[in-house]
């Protein structure tokens, strides 16, 4: 498979979850043939102690498709996911969580939903956590909605499935990966949002609870909030001829062509 003939992109970040890994990859593979003629998907192992990267190695052994990045420690998901997307040669790229929460029978609905749209975020309408984690994602959208005055239901979901110039839109910080919807609309491209399952988790635990990211998640978004605000923008009256018609303030697009969040 060369670069050139990747249709779709799986990226996995992956952070202790070896017993999630076989269940996971068992289902990518009864679903991707129908989504895709050349899939790969990329395993990103975030410095897992629990033998995921050894687990992710026995996989790849046994098909081609599997793409593997190791980080020698842990680094936190914004970076494992911004890992992944670097090496993804995909036209379309998937990302979701590794620990079978969210549910690849859902990614044909993302996928067909990029039909008028840059990015489609699965919303977990139906969120399988604990109640605290619950409110304080409420609490944290709410808010999020509030400083960025982007309506945004589920923010934070890491179920995705985006066309790839979208990812030069996601910039190389921590936490930014609870921003993405906002971030790629501020570049000028479409976003939706609609529904998908969630599993509760069966396997290892959570990552994240209220203390190491409620204070964290809101300096990300003052930062975010920061980025909006200050973004460069500027429509050109008159340009010299020999200067594409693409290039204006919009690192990505020209904003002239797409809506902005505010
Ligand atoms: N993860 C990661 N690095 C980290 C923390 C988490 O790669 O430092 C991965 C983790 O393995 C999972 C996804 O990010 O695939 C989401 O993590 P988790 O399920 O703990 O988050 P939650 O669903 O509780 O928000
Ligand atoms: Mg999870």
């Amino acid at each position: 498979m060369t670069a050139a003939t990747v249709d779709l992109s799986v990226v996995l970040p992956v952070y202790n979850e070896a017993d999630n890994l076989p269940i996971l990859w068992e289902e990518l593979v009864a679903v991707l043939p129908g989504v895709a003629s050349a899939a790969e998907v990329i395993f990103v192992d975030d410095g897992s102690t629990d033998g995921s990267a050894d687990v992710v190695e026995g996989l790849a052994k046994t098909d081609s498709r599997i793409r593997f990045i190791r980080f020698e420690t842990n680094a936190g998901l914004s970076a494992a996911f911004y890992a992944g997307f670097q090496a993804a040669r995909g036209r379309i790229v998937v990302s979701m969580d590794s620990d079978l929460q969210n549910d690849p029978r859902d990614i044909p609905l993302l996928i067909a939903r990029l039909d008028g749209a840059d990015v489609v975020v699965g919303w977990r309408q139906i969120r399988r956590d604990g109640w605290l984690r619950r409110i304080s994602s409420t609490v944290a959208n709410r808010v999020r909605t509030r400083l960025t005055q982007d309506p945004v239901a589920d923010s934070a979901s890491s179920f995705r499935a985006m066309r790839r110039e979208c990812l030069a839109a996601i910039p190389p910080y921590a936490g930014m990966h609870r921003f993405v919807p906002t971030l790629v609309k501020l570049a000028g491209f479409r976003v939706v949002e609609i529904p998908v399952s969630h599993r509760p988790r069966r396997f290892g635990a959570s990552k994240f609870g209220v203390r190491n990211r409620a204070l964290r998640a809101f300096i990300d978004l003052l930062a975010v909030r920061w980025m909006i605000r200050r973004r460069l923008r500027y429509r050109i009256a008159q340009r010299p001829c020999d200067l594409d018609a693409d290039v204006s303030g919009a690192a990505a697009r020209p904003q002239e062509t797409r809506e902005q969040p505010r």
